[in-house]
């Protein structure tokens, strides 16, 4: 009797587990169907000129891509990121999930764009407004943490924990991953370097040049190929490009090689201030400036001048991806 309750019990127990497995069989089936770690992934890279648009499978590997010009105006440019996602729908035959990247950030209190240098986005409820076009939830975050986050899910510092991502090029931008995830803060601005002041100024660099932002001495206004240009200016009266700087460096041209030297120790006193703070496992270099290769090897070897102690050998690597990282990282806003 005993032993025919215990078996009954165990055959309960058994009929119990058989249909916990069934169950979660059928779980794990749907969720194939809907799991986003399983999906593909779209990314929208939302710039002022271009919209671009890609898809990558679970790995990474790419699938399509696709650029279209961005309408300078919102509704249209609504419509333009919903006919880029719905093309590659199509073409791949499969629903993705959707991270864009936008020059700007989606403000934490309103939940509306800000900061956007497409001005057009700016005030928008540009989060909302996508969800609802496209029929799924979308993550939007700022274009430099979607670099890092492409960086840190499997570019060049693939499997880092705490990474750094400079653009520097027109503009001069940042962002942090941490685990391979932006890390935004509550004011949404971590990672925004470009508009602190330049740290440890000389004579000649105090006050500053003005900022768009309505300070004064701003890393951007130094840091940026715009910035490389005035400083050569104001110190030879030149008036060249950036490129032609680099250019005329590798020439042999003193002033050039001068205002490039300057540039050097300038983002390296930059960098040791993040590194005092952050102190990032490495640190990903994108943008036209992250082209010139001797700020490789110049930068790093400055550092220790600068942070505090005098020990850094932080990694100074460039974007494994260059421009795609941008739209990569905006597919891995959705993580593995
Ligand atoms: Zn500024």
């Amino acid at each position: 009797m005993q032993v025919l309750r215990s078996v009954r019990i165990l055959s309960g127990y058994a009929m119990l587990i058989t249909v916990v497995v069934a169950e979660g069989w059928r779980h794990s089936n749907s969720a194939v169907e809907w799991n986003p770690v399983q999906m593909m992934r779209i990314g929208i890279d939302l710039g002022g000129t271009k919209i671009e648009g890609l898809a990558i499978d679970a790995s990474g590997t790419e699938l399509v891509r696709f650029r279209v010009d961005t309408p300078r105006f919102y509704q249209g440019t609504l419509d333009a990121i919903k006919g880029v996602v719905d093309r590659i729908e199509a073409e791949t035959g499969q629903r993705g999930t959707v991270g864009a990247g936008i020059p700007g950030s989606i403000s934490a209190k309103t939940g509306l764009v800000k900061n956007a240098n497409s001005t057009w986005l700016n005030g928008q409820p540009l989060q909302r407004d996508l969800a609802a076009l496209l029929g799924r939830e979308v993550r939007i975050a700022n274009d430099a943490n979607c670099l890092v986050v492409s960086e840190a899910t499997d570019g060049a510092a693939a499997g880092k924990a705490v990474v750094f991502g400079v653009i520097v090029g027109t503009g001069c931008g940042g962002g942090l991953a941490v685990h391979g995830q932006v890390h935004n803060g509550p004011n949404g601005v971590a990672g925004e370097w470009g508009h602190n002041p330049l740290p440890w100024p000389n004579a000649a660099e105090s006050p500053g040049p003005e900022c768009y932002c309505g300070k004064r001495g701003c890393l951007e206004t130094w840091l940026s190929g715009t910035g490389v240009a005035r400083d050569f200016m104001a110190v030879t009266g030149r008036e060249i490009t950036s490129r032609e700087i680099v250019a005329g460096s590798e020439g042999g041209d003193e002033a050039c090689e001068a205002a490039l030297q300057r540039l050097e120790d300038r983002l390296a006193r930059a960098l040791a201030h993040l590194i005092n703070m952050v102190d990032p496992e490495v640190i990903v270099f994108g943008g036209g400036l992250s082209r010139v290769q001797r700020l490789y090897q110049s930068v790093p070897k400055l550092l220790p001048e600068y942070v505090f102690g005098h020990e850094a050998d932080t990694p100074l690597v460039p974007a494994k991806f260059g421009d795609s990282s941008g739209v990569r990282g905006a597919a891995w806003l959705w993580p593995q």
